[in-house]
């Protein structure tokens, strides 16, 4: 069987394909435009293999897409491709619209296409699965539940609004077209291979590099954490088992306040760095507070009850046991961090 995974030069598409091909039988055809944060030294170990095809374009690129799909005759395509930084978007906010909205749009159309050429059968089995976050759930007081499926969406920067807008097309052609679609919200990802414009990353290479390690407003915004390899766990179980039109909230109800977080990345780099950049006695010193982003919204949670419930998924990972691997990673992989900064 044949996965079409798009994005899978990116972070999460990274891992979920040296999974796959590491420990599945699947075939994977990967389309990925290589923006500056798609790396194909993220699969330096697995795309020699025989079951892998990898096409160097655009989502956006119905032409190319049509020929894929008849050439390759896939089973499933889970749909990764995105622009995904907050703060771009809100300098730079049609890249988003452009990939995330109109990129979902020609993939769900060239996707149509392809299925009203297949046996009930073939249709009826096939996967369209579409991943999204829960930052299209919105802002979050501290009082709040945390987000179920089915609640409403209420997105505050333009990416989520992108992504918000992504998956509404998905419900559409499913609900339309009979398309057997699956979409996924996950909370934030951390692990190896994140372009270092992201959180985590960002700041375990200034700190190991002496770097000021800046944090938005005061630092009390909340997020809900994942490990990256666990995230990819969940997609694989919703893709095989996950009843077709539903939605699946993807999180290891991990709440932590930002400057939590960079606090316990500077204390465990505190323990595994015996020489300090000159003049840091703790990692610590380097934490400085900037100004907040414009409409940054304050917290994140999803209740991820459902698929532990419904498909027996469950985070592997503490969030001190992936963070410690993370960090480990990065300290160990510089080359690669170094020119992932150097194309971004
Ligand atoms: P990423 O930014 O690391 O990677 C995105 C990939 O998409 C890159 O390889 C890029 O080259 C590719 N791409 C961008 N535009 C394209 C286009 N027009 N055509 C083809 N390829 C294109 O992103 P990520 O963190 O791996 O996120 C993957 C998906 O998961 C996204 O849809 C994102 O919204 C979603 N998500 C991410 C997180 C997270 O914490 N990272 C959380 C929840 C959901």
């Amino acid at each position: 069987m044949t996965i079409l995974i798009t994005g899978g030069a990116g972070f999460i598409g990274g891992a979920a394909v040296r999974y796959i091909l590491k420990h599945t039988e699947y075939k994977v055809v990967n389309i990925d435009k290589l923006t500056y944060a798609g790396h194909l030294s993220s699969l330096a170990g697995v795309v020699n293999s025989s079951r892998y095809h990898f096409y160097n374009s655009d989502i956006c690129d119905r032409d190319l897409l049509r020929e894929v799909f008849k050439r390759h005759k896939p089973k499933a395509v889970i749909h990764m491709a995105a622009e995904t930084h907050v703060d771009r978007s809100i300098s730079h906010a049609e890249p988003f619209m452009t990939t995330n909205i109109m990129g979902t749009f020609v993939l769900l159309e060239a996707t149509r296409d392809y299925l009203e050429g297949l046996s009930r059968n073939a249709r009826n089995s096939f996967r369209f699965q579409h991943i999204s976050t829960d930052e299209v759930f919105g802002d979050l007081k501290a009082s709040d539940s945390m987000r179920v499926e089915s609640s409403c969406y209420a997105p505050s920067s333009p990416y989520a609004a992108s992504k918000a807008s992504a998956d509404h097309l998905v419900r559409a052609w499913g609900r339309t077209y009979n398309m057997p679609i699956l979409i996924s919200h996950c909370v934030n990802n951390y692990g190896p291979y994140q372009f270092p414009e992201k959180l985590i990353p960002k700041m375990i290479i200034n700190a190991e590099r002496g770097e000021l390690m800046p944090l938005y407003g005061n630092g009390t915004q909340i997020r809900d954490w994942i490990y990256v390899d666990d995230h990819v766990l969940a997609l694989m179980k919703i893709l095989e088992q996950g009843k077709p039109g539903h939605t699946y909230n993807v999180g290891g109800h991990i709440q932590k306040t930002n400057i939590e977080v960079v606090e316990t990345i500077c204390d465990i780099l505190d323990k595994l760095i015996a020489q300090k950049p000159k003049g840091i006695k703790n990692y610590r010193d380097l934490i400085t507070f900037v100004a907040d982003r414009p409409g940054h919204d304050h917290r994140y949670a999803i209740d991820a009850t459902k698929i532990g419930r419904a498909l027996g998924w469950k985070a592997k990972q503490t969030f001190e046991s992936g963070l410690l691997k993370t960090i480990k990673w990065y300290l160990n992989n510089r080359a690669w961090w170094k020119q992932a900064r150097s194309d971004g």
